[in-house]
């Protein structure tokens, strides 16, 4: 198969995704942190983007956008009620709104994951088996909760969860070692933790991305995602969590990775 997905490291540990048309070399450029090394990439590999994807407003994924509009007059796919706050919105999105930019010949579609922020939302290319997850799930882990509940977050969680374990997910972050070291912490027990730990410390140390994950290996290997099993639910309850209900123990598992 045709590699569909590139990344461009950007600041201390973004990534940026380029999102490939299936024939061609036009790309769509997910949260561009930075505009200089994602046009160095683009002449490097003679790639012409048509389109920005922003899952969430925050800088260090938007902070490209403007000087991206500049060089290459890109229209700008966001959260509408983030049109205030991402830079240079051009496709305000809504729940279940198709994505279909001129010249990159897929389609996604935009899903409500709220949490990370209020107004955080996914890229979800079904046919692809692809997910851009910006900020909410990250390999073995999740963002951190600056604006929503737990309750939210578990919810949004749970429901990238449903997507056929084959997806591919890429996310906005490269923080996976210390994600894997912290459920190796919840699940001492867990096998699929420990060999992806020591998979991905091989990856580090050669300097390549752990990126992309699968839905499957993060139902296996991500604490947030496993709130339901009962070695979860037995460390939260360890950790204070108020019960075994889902967003209990999402909360005090959040509340211990904030602190690891
Ligand atoms: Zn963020």
């Amino acid at each position: 198969m045709e590699p569909q997905v590139e990344l461009s490291p950007a600041l201390v540990d973004n990534y940026v995704a380029l999102l490939l048309s299936p024939y061609g070399r036009n790309v769509a450029i997910v949260d561009p942190a930075e505009a200089e090394p994602v046009i160095r990439h683009l002449r490097e590999r003679y790639l012409q983007p048509v389109a920005i994807f922003n899952t969430h407003h925050h800088p260090d994924h938007t902070g490209g956008n403007r000087e991206l509009q500049k060089a290459y007059d890109l229209p700008v796919y966001g959260a509408a009620e983030d049109r205030d706050r991402i830079p240079g919105l051009t496709h305000p999105m809504y729940e279940g709104d198709r994505v279909t930019p001129a010249g990159l010949d897929r389609e996604g579609v935009v899903w409500d994951i709220p949490g990370h922020t209020h107004t955080h939302i996914a890229f979800v290319f079904p046919e692809d088996g692809l997910l851009f997850a910006g900020d909410t799930l990250f390999v073995a882990g999740c963002g951190r909760l600056f604006e929503g509940t737990a309750a939210q977050m578990e919810a949004s969680l749970s429901r990238l969860a449903s997507l056929p374990d084959s997806t591919r997910v890429y996310c906005g972050h490269e923080y996976t070692l210390k994600n894997l070291r912290f459920a190796r912490a919840v699940e001492p027990e867990n096998e699929a933790v420990r060999e992806k730990l020591a998979w991905a410390e091989g990856v580090r140390a050669r300097g390549e991305p752990t990126l992309p994950s699968t839905i499957g290996e993060e139902k296996r290997t991500n604490p947030f995602l496993r709130v339901r099993k009962p070695e979860v639910q037995a460390a939260a309850l360890r950790r204070g969590a108020s019960g075994a209900d889902p967003a209990a123990v999402f909360a005090a598992i959040r509340a211990w990775r904030d602190r690891f």
